[in-house]
């Protein structure tokens, strides 16, 4: 049996995080993987994580088994964190799963199961994975234009011409905010006519809510998310709590199904049933510390404060490189990595560039020109301008 199997393609960015690693040279910078990190390059574990790990260490009296979706208050927390009043309670069901990663393969599980027609319409670029597992579960998907190279911001009428063309039923994947891997955004009013849209096609957004937090605030962030909860018959959500509360390793994330109220019971039962298949219970460590945090109002506020130094420190920096790079390059070419919001920025250019930069000065990022922002501090950015300016001015 085993003899059957064939090599999986190597993962483009754990390969780059090996070669960094092999990599002698003082000077090198990891802007590949995904992972926030601090100005010493350390990913910190927040310090409202650590104070409800200690008092749940005291407080908690069994390891039983959660129910089937996972801890109760975890979903209230989430669903109000995510969503606030932008849809009745009554018409969201939800499942705790393993990191955003499980709710979008248990999102896409539910598709198939409920449409098994469906296309899912996907932004180019997007996340790897999302392509991955649509592959994977063999669910048809075709994409959408979204970025547009040659200005570094979102090609909106790319994107509406070709939403226009979905067959009613169709799911459309959108990044709730922050969006990978190219940091650039839909305004508000940009989401607004998407609603339009998909309400005109009878098309079913699903969102992926990755970085929560990380773009211009916590409810900033989840206003498209919401626009879309507040006029649309049925919607997906998956959202990870891996990033804005740095529980990576503790998989935890959330699917969300809203739809008619009438159809939660089924809708709930059906999430559960994809639990029960696939992995039974869902991890519950991560979820009880999100629960905990989120509905004590000190550890709340310690959680957002840390948080919102995060967020504002990944827009200093991008300020930083963005005028360093205004002045090397004598031109207004890489404003758009200001206007970016999120880890990531996606410099659009070749792969060439991108390995003349790994080459030549020590830069790591991922061969579509992604880089991760967070991999930079105030003394390195001069570092990474200089390659940029250098190899692509
Ligand atoms: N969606 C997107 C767009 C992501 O970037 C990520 C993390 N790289 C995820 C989902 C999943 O994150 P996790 O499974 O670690 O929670």
């Amino acid at each position: 049996m085993l003899s059957n199997l064939k090599d999986q393609p190597a993962d483009k960015i754990l390969t780059l995080m090996q070669s960094f690693r092999e990599d002698p040279r003082d000077e090198k910078l990891d802007l590949g993987v995904g992972v926030y990190k601090d100005a010493s390059g350390h990913t910190p574990i927040m310090s409202a994580v650590k104070k409800a790990e200690a008092w749940l260490l005291e407080s908690e009296t069994t390891k039983s088994y959660t129910g089937l979706a996972g801890d109760p208050a975890y979903a209230a927390a989430m669903r109000s964190l995510v969503l606030a009043d932008s849809v009745a309670a009554d018409r969201v069901a939800a499942i705790a799963t393993p990191g955003g990663t499980g709710a979008f393969r248990q999102g896409v599980d539910l598709i198939r199961t409920a449409s098994p027609e469906a296309t899912v319409w996907v932004s180019a670029p997007t996340w790897p994975n999302h392509l991955s597992i649509l592959k994977t579960t063999g669910t048809p998907f075709v994409e959408y234009r979204y970025f547009d190279a040659s200005t570094g911001h979102v090609d909106f009428d790319g994107m509406i011409a070709d939403l226009d063309s979905a067959k009613e039923g169709d799911v459309v994947l959108l990044h709730g905010c922050c969006h990978n891997p190219t940091g650039a955004n839909l305004t508000d009013d940009q989401w607004r006519q998407v609603a339009d849209l998909l309400l005109r096609k009878k098309l079913v957004p699903m969102v992926d809510l990755a970085y929560q937090g990380f773009g211009d605030g916590l409810d900033a962030d989840a206003q498209g998310t919401r626009i879309l909860a507040e006029t649309q018959p049925e919607m997906l959500i998956g959202a990870s709590c891996s990033k804005n509360f740095g529980i990576y390793r503790e998989r935890t994330g959330i699917l969300f199904a809203i739809g008619d109220a009438a159809q939660t019971k089924t809708v709930q039962g059906n999430l559960n049933h994809l639990n029960r298949q696939n992995y039974s219970f869902p991890p519950d460590h991560g979820a009880r510390l999100v629960s905990t945090i989120l509905t004590d109002d000190a550890l709340r506020a310690e959680w957002q404060a840390e948080l919102e130094g995060m967020r504002t420190g990944m827009l200093d920096l991008r300020q930083q490189l963005a005028d360093e790079l205004r002045q090397r390059t004598n031109s207004d070419r890489f404003d758009f990595i200001a206007q970016h919001r999120g880890m990531f920025s996606r410099l659009g250019v070749d792969a060439d560039k991108v390995e003349t930069m790994r080459r030549d000065h020590g830069v790591y990022m991922v061969g579509d020109s992604r880089m991760n922002i967070a991999g930079l501090n105030a003394d390195t950015v001069p570092i990474l301008a200089a390659a940029i300016a250098k190899t692509c001015g």
